[in-house]
């Protein structure tokens, strides 16, 4: 079972399209479980669309695990996420 942390691990992956299809599969479950995933998802696809217009495309990939990760503490502070 995927957890939150996992989500951030894989997110930049799993937009990408760059993950095997079981583990597509795994975070796409969590995602359905998990309302504070799926709004965090939402967020990174945004932020990477703003940055993707704001930089070239090569030097996106630090700065946006960066981002990801601090994006989904934030959210998971905000809403006492329990993980399962
Ligand atoms: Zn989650």
């Amino acid at each position: 079972m995927y957890q939150c942390k996992d989500i951030a691990d894989e997110v930049n992956n799993y937009i990408d399209g760059d993950l095997t299809i079981g583990k597509r599969i795994g975070l796409f479950f969590h995602l359905l479980l998990c309302s504070c995933c799926r709004n965090y998802l939402q967020q990174i696809r945004s932020t990477i669309s703003i940055v993707t217009v704001a930089r070239p495309k090569e030097q996106n990939d630090t700065d946006i695990d960066t981002l990801a990760k601090q994006l989904h503490n934030l959210c998971h502070q905000e809403h006492d996420h329990n993980q399962i």
